[in-house]
């Protein structure tokens, strides 16, 4: 078959390696670069990561396999350890904060081990048995630890009312704190972590645009490129950016701005909700990449509500080519929404390290923000595609909270759907 692929994010362009050895691909992409958020680029030979700062890990086999094939893991990738902080009244506290409730004042330690130990009866099993995102918070950590954390954390990253926010995105994200594992890791001090990213690997050289590179060896891609429409032949064929014969289509990009030929599928189908799916609601991020005194953290969280940021992610201990440029090292602050540059330079004077900046972009759709109808009409919509051979596929075509290896798992269930391995 040849199919054509939408997007060259982390989605499309390992959709079309999977797919590349058994029919011909042709990629698709708007921007003049390729690699969507993942992207980064040399300031001052210094890497920005345009976007977050991408490490990678996952918990699938597969996922992990397919990855490794492209890279020497031990030559090409350093693995480093999680290290996460909070940084409250001027205090660097331990992440994740439950485990570290030592670092607190006495009286506010008492009152959120109070109120974990009363909440312990009535917890439930699954995170997805709350309702939304608000109740599992202030169900599971108790009403100071929402008030004096998850609550303002939250709000600023997510600008939204939690409890409109569905469970879902949560999925392998937050493990369930466990009573036992939060006194013990107060008392002796030393925890074992289950998040995903507890360890990470990253590249030596480049970041994640080192990954978007290698990817792309090889690929048929169309950069500059943007899909604005489709045009389906009597053959049942479809012609793209003036070129014909594919088979199938994978749109990779926002499901919001899905072709007018797409959305004319979804309207004709009578199932779909098309008005809901393109008033869905995303957040953007702006950065500011920045120089910073030398530390040994990865991600400092910034709960106060009186700053704008909401974290600074230390890209520059990653890898130390990252800082090469500079006699410091380097990382990324990071607002959500736009934010203007003078605005996040005043911000970094209320921060620690003494940043000053080099660089900024902002990002007008980084995050998705689901609720509860956003999975079903989703799934509507791709079955009303996918009769006609066009597949959804990524973070906001599918609308989901992906991280990379959650991207490359869907890329994967994807081709056994194009191969014919599954409905
Ligand atoms: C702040 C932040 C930090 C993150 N950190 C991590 C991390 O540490 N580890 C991790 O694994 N994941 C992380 N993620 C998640 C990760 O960024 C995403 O999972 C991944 O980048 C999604 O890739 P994608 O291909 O689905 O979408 P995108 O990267 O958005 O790619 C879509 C592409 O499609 C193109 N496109 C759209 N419409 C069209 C059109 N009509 N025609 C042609 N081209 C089009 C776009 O230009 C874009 O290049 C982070 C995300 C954020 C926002």
């Amino acid at each position: 078959m040849k199919i054509a692929i939408i997007g060259t994010g982390i989605s499309g362009i390992s959709m079309a390696n999977m797919l590349k050895g058994s029919h011909e691909v042709v990629l698709f992409e708007k921007r003049a670069t390729k690699g969507g958020l993942i992207q980064c680029e040399r300031v001052q030979d210094c890497l920005f990561h345009k976007v977050g700062g991408h490490v990678f890990n996952s918990r699938n086999q597969q996922v992990l396999d397919w990855f490794w094939s492209f890279f020497d893991k031990e030559n090409e990738f350093i693995q480093a350890k999680r290290k996460a902080k909070i940084w409250m009244e001027g205090q660097f506290i331990g992440y994740p904060i439950e485990n570290y409730l030592y670092q607190l004042p006495p009286t506010v330690a008492k009152k959120i081990i109070t109120e974990l130990i009363a909440l312990q009866p009535s917890r439930k099993a699954s995170p997805f048995e709350y309702g939304d995102f608000g109740e599992f918070l202030q169900s599971t950590f108790g009403a100071t630890l929402y008030e004096y954390y998850f609550g303002p954390y939250n709000e600023k990253i997510w600008r939204a009312d939690l409890s409109k926010v569905a469970m879902e995105w949560l999925e392998g994200k937050l493990p369930m704190p466990n009573l036992t594992e939060v006194m013990q890791s107060n008392i002796v001090r030393e925890e074992e972590s289950a998040m995903v990213h507890a360890h990470f690997y990253y590249p030596k050289e480049n970041g994640s645009q080192f990954i978007v590179d290698r990817l792309s060896e090889g690929l048929d891609i169309r950069t500059g490129c943007a899909v604005n429409d489709w045009k389906k032949q009597a053959d049942g064929s479809y012609i793209i950016a003036g070129e014909s014969g594919f088979d199938k289509i994978v749109y990779c990009g926002d499901i919001r701005q899905l072709p007018l030929s797409g959305k004319q599928l979804l309207v004709q189908s009578g199932i779909v909700d098309v008005s809901y799916i393109e008033q869905l609601r995303s957040n953007g991020t702006s950065n500011l990449f920045c120089e910073t005194d030398d530390n040994d953290i990865s991600w400092l969280y910034l709960p106060d509500p009186s700053i704008k940021a909401h974290r600074i992610i230390y890209t520059g201990n990653f890898s130390d080519t990252n800082n090469r440029g500079s006699q410091r090292k380097t990382c990324v602050v990071e607002f959500s929404g736009k934010v203007d540059y003078e605005e996040m330079c005043a911000v970094i004077g209320q921060l620690p390290g003494h940043l000053s900046p080099l660089a900024h972009n902002y990002e007008p759709n980084s995050y998705v923000i689901q609720d509860h109808r956003t999975r079903p009409e989703i799934a509507a919509a791709k079955k009303v595609l996918a009769a006609e051979g066009i597949y959804l596929l990524g973070r906001f075509a599918e609308w989901e909270y992906y991280n990379m290896d959650k991207a490359v798992e869907a890329a994967f269930a994807l081709n056994d759907v194009i191969l014919g391995k599954n409905k």
